[in-house]
């Protein structure tokens, strides 16, 4: 932009070598014309962005961007791998997939670099390799993939929903150069589509070799989730675990139970009705996979659903308890002599409705 104080004539297309990064003044010449006045005041240019000889400011942010971006190569690129990958394109990082599908298409859309062939993959030897498949598959993957094509010290990430599970895996099947970077992003493409900030990342530095460039890449992959506002949460594989079978398990389990439940928006929701809505569909997007993960691989589930279980059994034990008293109340009046002699045993068919006492076959004594 190229403002004069002083002439509306004066043309800036005449004025190619003058660049102005900051208000200048300028004393006029003085031209031997004698229609001119002899005096001019002097003008100003207040010039902020015109054409420079050299641009310095794209070449400094290319500069910063090689120096800060990572090769980042997704394995898994469904549900959960697009949905990482395009937070990390916003942040300048180079990314390639591999997947058992072709998704030649959707990756070129998105600017990613697909490959239908690990080999090839792991040819162009990223910096990161970042694990998205389901937990079920993990094994099988791992067992296949052509670690020698990589460069020595390639950092290996996993986004799974359980820890010690691929932990333990990396453990056994990464060569013993390579970095491990156990990670847990807890949201997905629902829960965090609108915006990261403030939604919990779990990450276990499981092993990062000593090296500065090893540190600092482990730290810029982090920086990814840093710089989009997660909280970032670290915290050891199995501590992870223990904590996700109460919560996350737990909540995968109420969605799944609600939506085959059926649960269906009223012109009369309450605030609690729409956070068992919300609740659905949140966890409705996700695949049977990847609840059944949480199940297998992660030993402290069991014990919850158990717990679940119980704690329903429960809840419907007093519901019909009470409902049994006032039945009674109601058939033998409000007498607690009767009440002794009636104290037949509580029972629930399997379907949670009530067993009736057998009024016919009780004797008078009550046996
Ligand atoms: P998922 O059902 O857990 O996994 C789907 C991915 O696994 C796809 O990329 C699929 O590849 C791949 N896959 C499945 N079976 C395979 C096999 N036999 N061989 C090779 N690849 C196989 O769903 P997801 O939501 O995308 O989750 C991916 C990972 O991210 C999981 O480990 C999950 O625990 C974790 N995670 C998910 C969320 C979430 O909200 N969705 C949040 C945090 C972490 P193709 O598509 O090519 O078949």
């Amino acid at each position: 932009m190229l403002l004069s104080s002083a002439t509306s004539s004066l043309n800036p297309q005449s004025l190619p070598f003058l660049s102005f990064s900051h208000s200048i003044s300028l004393p006029l010449p003085l031209l031997p014309n004698p229609c001119r006045p002899t005096h001019f005041p002097s003008f100003q240019i207040n010039c902020i962005d015109a054409a420079q000889p050299f641009d310095y400011e794209s070449h400094l942010k290319n500069h910063y961007i090689q120096s800060t971006s990572l090769k980042i190569a997704i394995l898994g690129f469904g549900n959960f791998g697009q949905f990482l990958s395009k937070a990390f394109l916003r942040h300048h990082h180079t990314l390639l997939a591999y997947s058992r599908t072709n998704y030649a298409d959707l990756a070129n859309q998105l600017g990613v670099s697909f490959y239908s062939d690990p080999n090839d993959l792991f040819e162009q030897h990223p910096d990161v390799v970042l694990l998205s498949t389901s937990i079920l598959s993990t094994e099988t993957l791992l067992q296949k993939l052509p670690f020698q094509r990589l460069r020595r010290n390639t950092l290996f990430v996993d986004v799974l929903s359980v820890k010690e599970f691929p932990r333990n895996l990396f453990l056994k099947y990464l060569p013993p150069d390579f970095d491990i970077l156990c990670t847990h992003p807890m949201f997905g493409p629902e829960s965090g589509k609108a915006s990261w900030a403030g939604l919990p990342f779990v990450y276990d530095k499981v092993r990062i070799g000593d090296g500065e460039n090893r540190v600092k890449r482990c730290d810029k992959f982090l920086g990814i989730f840093e710089k989009e506002g997660c909280r970032m949460v670290e915290m050891s594989c199995m501590e992870h675990d223990k904590y996700a079978a109460g919560s996350q398990f737990v909540t995968h389990t109420m969605g799944r139970v609600l939506e085959k439940f059926g649960l269906e928006s009223s012109p009369i929701n309450t605030k609690g009705y729409e956070t068992l809505l919300n609740l659905v569909e949140n966890t409705k997007g996700d695949s049977f996979d990847l609840y059944y993960g949480l199940f297998m691989y992660n030993q402290n589930a069991l014990e919850q659903l158990e717990r679940l279980d119980m704690a329903f059994e429960s809840i419907k034990k007093d519901l019909f308890g009470r409902l049994h008293e006032v039945y009674r109340k109601q058939l033998f009046g409000d007498n607690g002599e009767m009440d002794k002699k009636m104290n037949l045993p509580q029972k629930l068919l399997g379907n949670g409705s009530l067993i009736e006492p057998p009024l016919d076959n009780v004797r008078q004594d009550g046996s």
